[in-house]
């Protein structure tokens, strides 16, 4: 440590030198080293020495000194009352935050004031609004990741893939939502829990701090893989290893749940992996609330996350089909759940993102999804009646979660009552429907619960004022006649001129003195002023109090009783306020599980509003999902470019599969459409617009189409568009053989994958090689449907070879020497690249495109007669055409070899004679 880090730092101070108040903050900010501590002083909360000048930085706020003169203590601060704003800016940064609050009023403290740390604000632990993104998820996650001995202890793992870990690492996640309650866990391979990570993107991480001496680098592989291609990655928090052990994990789990066992919750040993990083998830948790158990009644119990129930989709898939953000910009508008999201509600919004990242694979639940939609696109009325009521609705699942955590503002419970109202005429709407013969079973669950959300809205209204004030501090928050005590302290204060109007008339007429008047200051209190004139008139219960110039001022016992009583009344009936406040809160934390159902069904009603709007306003179709291998799409248009070109965009059909009634493709035995044409042609969008619709139908959302059959998939990869890696060290073709690499291996037969330009990232010879022999595979090996876009016109060839290989490509036509693009995919190859046209277009200047237009003449000598490079017509065959006679020879004779019947030596001597033979073809 420096000089001036050594004095700036509070850890490095002699206790004795401090005074009282730094003493309590140096002690408080050594149980909390890794966070900024906000330390309560009146209306502010202060920092000192090194978190003043972190504070000061992030925050723009003045950096001042608490003691003047040779020592110096850099202070920063920030108004209490505006604190949640602060915070927002801090944790956004990256810190954690410590509160330290007065525990007592400064005006009863002996001594420096008691002081605690009430709550560890982190990233993952957020409950404010101001604090939260309403439309996003705000996860904190723990994770174990190891071998052996994990695997031992997962015999019967918490519902994950475990047989994909055979031979390497596994995993085990617990992730939740604070300001929601929503608990889940995982185990799975540790490519799995990867993928998952990405899925889930927790702000937060958590591991033990001795991780990575079991399994070096896993923290960081999985921090990369949330961070994902936009490198804002969680913030790894570090917990003691015996956290996350078997035993003190299920105690802590046991502890909280109040249960003995947890097979209740699907898990059926106390040492599941799953468990561990589960319970080392809730310990942090009691860490951070402070509030115990109490605080987090909200908080489900963990449940074992079902991957093969969901379509999986790998991080790179889901940022390249840019699902909820865009890759250029990061935004969500362009991306797919800014072009279809249509709730009305945080939570509704919230909910289509997670249907966006977990769709279904089940036929029978991705259809009773569409029938609620299908319901409510055919009943306008109704959809438009239950919409206008979701519009009022408030953030229900994050108010609960405030009100168990004790932080929900007055303002939150009006809110909350309100939108409790909104959903029972919400209710009252989808009963008249099921009344008119409509399918009610969608909406029982909100039908049911309507009536107990009833009952906690007139609690809350007869209790809370209509239009409270923002903060408990400001007072008002309690409806007059809720509380006979209540309303006599606020008669008090309210009705003092009145008091004083009246004594005054009543002391007039006592003393027979008209000019008597009763009268206010601030150092004296109450007083009852008289002329010198009249002093011989004072009654015997005045007490004389001051002198002034021609008058003398007295109280009485009466008027001293009133005085003391008016200027409590307002601190009492504040604290009043307060205690009937928080006894409210804690009563309607008790119906936390009414609540949740409640916002559930206000979530899922506002997703299926949202899409059923949707597709009526856009003209989408309700795919027919089948566990077959099909898809089959009539006039498919991509949900995102359609709303940017509206009637410009031209729609495409799709098939593959022996059922597909599309009849302007031939579908049948093929698995594999290469898809060639121009730049600009439409290719990308057209291979992702397939991805897409694929996506949303599993979803549960209608798509843009005329007609749709989808046979439903059970994983989704993409490999589109070129992104390097160099942070992590890789180039853009590395990135991509990763990503392909990743393909080739766990893709199935159910799978649908979208390949982009395969190869271009590296020599055209190589890059031709390498696409044909991935398309081939893929064909002939995985026979997963594929759409493969490709510049190299050579794979046409591929068609003649394989009949899972059908052509594909998008129009063109030439009119003057101009491409004109027709957007439109049809069977064939294409014929010709126009790249120098696309140029031209672009504005490469006319002298290049002349000197490139002269170059193509002459490489096309090269080329050859057929148009394609020599090496393509070797690959047609690549077995014999990519060895000469030599070569051939002696593959021939090394496969004649019976390797059973020949001794070790006659095994070297018979390789020897071949190398021979090679050797010699080298020399000449
Ligand atoms: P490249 O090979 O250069 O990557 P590409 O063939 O993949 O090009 P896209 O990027 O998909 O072409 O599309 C180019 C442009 O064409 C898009 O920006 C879009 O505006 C337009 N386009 C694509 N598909 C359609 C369509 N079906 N209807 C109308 N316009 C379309």
């Amino acid at each position: 440590m420096t000089d001036t880090a050594a004095k700036d730092s509070i850890h490095a101070i002699d206790p004795a030198t401090l005074t009282p108040a730094m003493r309590q903050y140096q002690q408080y900010k050594q149980q909390y080293p890794d966070a900024i501590l906000f330390f309560r002083i009146g209306d502010f909360y202060e920092c000192f020495y090194e978190d003043a000048r972190t504070v000061a930085r992030v925050l723009g706020v003045a950096l001042t000194a608490r003691s003047k003169g040779e020592n110096p203590v850099p202070m920063a601060g920030v108004p209490f009352h505006a604190v949640e704003t602060y915070l927002h800016r801090m944790i956004a940064a990256g810190y954690k935050v410590a509160i330290c609050e007065q525990m007592e009023d400064p005006k009863n403290a002996k001594g420096v004031i008691k002081r605690e740390v009430t709550r560890l604000v982190t990233p993952g632990t957020l409950t404010e609004e101001a604090m939260l993104e309403g439309g996003e998820e705000n996860f904190l996650a723990a994770a174990v990741c190891g071998n052996a001995k994990l695997k031992t202890q997962n015999a019967k793992p918490g519902g994950g893939d475990v047989t994909t870990a055979e031979g390497g690492d596994i995993g085990a996640l617990a992730w939740c939502e604070l300001s929601t309650g929503k608990f889940l866990t995982f185990v799975g391979s540790a490519a799995a829990c990867r993928e998952e990570l990405a899925r889930v993107r927790p702000r937060e991480l958590l591991f033990a701090e001795n991780a990575d001496h079991h399994t070096p680098g896993w923290v960081e592989d999985f921090r990369s893989a949330i961070a994902g291609g936009s490198g804002a990655g969680p913030a790894l928090t570090g917990r003691p290893a015996w956290q996350m052990d078997g035993h003190h994990a299920a105690q802590t789990l046991k502890a909280h749940y109040g249960v003995t066992t947890f097979a209740g919750f699907g898990y059926e040993t106390d040492g599941e992996p799953a468990l561990r990083a589960a319970g080392a998830l809730v310990a942090y948790l009691h860490e951070t609330q402070k509030g115990g158990g109490a605080a987090l009644e909200h908080l489900q119990p963990p449940r074992a996350f079902e991957r093969s129930r969901h379509l999986v989709i790998d991080p790179t898939s889901l940022r390249s089909l840019e699902v909820l953000r865009t890759m250029r910009g990061n935004g969500v508008e362009g991306s797919l759940v800014g072009a279809i999201d249509r709730t009305l509600t945080p939570m509704g919004s919230r909910l289509l993102r997670n249907w966006l990242c977990y769709p279904l694979r089940d036929v029978a639940e991705i259809c009773r999804r569409h029938d609620a939609v299908e319901q409510l696109v055919s009943e306008e009325q109704a959809l438009a009646k239950v919409r206008a009521s979701l519009a009022e609705c408030s953030d229900i699942e994050r108010i609960t979660a405030r009100l168990c955590c004790r932080r929900a503002s007055p303002r939150d419970l009006v809110a909350l009552a309100r939108s409790l109202g909104t959903l029972t005429s919400a209710a009252v709407t989808l009963a008249e429907l099921a009344a008119q013969g409509g399918d009610g079973t969608h909406w029982e669950a909100l039908m049911d619960a309507a009536p107990a959300g009833n009952d906690i809205a007139a609690e809350i209204t007869c209790c809370v004022a209509d239009e409270p004030p923002g903060h408990l501090r400001d007072g008002n928050i309690i409806r007059d006649g809720c509380n006979a005590e209540l309303d006599r302290l606020r008669a008090l204060s309210r009705d003092s001129r009145t008091f004083l109007a009246e004594y005054q008339s009543k002391l007039i007429a006592r003393c027979n003195i008209p000019s008597l008047k009763v009268g206010y200051n601030k150092v004296f209190g109450f007083y009852i002023e008289v002329t010198n004139t009249h002093v011989e008139k004072i009654p015997a219960d005045f007490i004389r109090k001051q002198t002034v110039r021609n008058a003398e001022r007295y109280i009485t016992p009466e008027l001293k009783q009133y005085e003391s009583d008016i200027l409590t009344a307002q601190e009492r009936s504040l604290a009043l306020e307060q205690e009937i406040f928080e006894n409210l809160r804690t009563k309607l934390a008790e119906r936390v599980e009414t609540l949740q159902k409640l916002a559930a069904c206000a979530a899922e009603l506002d997703v299926y509003g949202g899409l059923a709007t949707l597709a009526r306003a856009r003209r989408y179709c309700r795919p027919m999902m089948t566990g077959e291998k099909a898809l089959a799409i009539e006039d498919g248009r991509h949900p995102v470019v359609e709303q940017t070109l509206g009637e410009k965009f031209v729609p495409n059909d799709t098939a593959f599969g022996e059922k597909s009634e599309v009849a302007s493709q031939k579908a049948e035995g093929v698995t594999l459409h290469l898809i060639t044409g121009p730049n600009m042609a439409g290719k990308s969008t057209y291979i992702r617009q397939v991805a897409l619709l694929v996506l949303m139908a599993q979803a549960g959302s209608f798509i843009p189409a005329k007609r749709a059959t989808i046979g439903v998939v059970d994983r989704l990869f993409t490999r589109v568009g070129a992104s390097d890696d160099l942070a992590g060290g890789q180039s853009t073709f590395m990135v991509e053989m990763t990503e392909t690499a990743n393909i080739l291996h766990h893709a199935t037969e159910q799978s649908l994958v979208i390949l982009d330009e395969i190869g271009r990232g590296t020599s055209t010879l190589d890059g031709l090689a390498l696409a044909w022999a991935i398309a081939e595979f893929l064909a002939d090996t995985t026979k997963a449907r594929t759409l493969f876009a490709t510049h190299y016109h050579e794979l046409t060839e591929l068609a003649e070879t394989s009949k899972a290989v059908a052509n594909y490509n998008v129009l063109v036509r030439e009119w003057e020497d101009q491409v004109v693009f027709m957007h439109r995919i049809a069977p064939g190859q294409a014929d010709k690249s126009y790249g120098v046209q696309v140029a031209r277009l672009a504005g490469v200047p006319r002298s290049v495109i002349a000197r490139a237009r002269a170059l193509m003449g002459q490489l096309a000598v090269h080329v050859g007669k057929s148009g394609r490079p020599k090496a393509a017509a070797a690959m047609v065959s690549p077995q014999i055409g990519m060895f000469d006679p030599v070569d051939q020879q002696a593959l021939t004779q090394l496969r004649a070899l019976d390797m059973n019947r020949m001794s070790p030596m006659q095994a070297w001597e018979a390789l020897k004679a071949l190398q021979g033979m090679l050797e010699q073809k080298k020399n000449g």
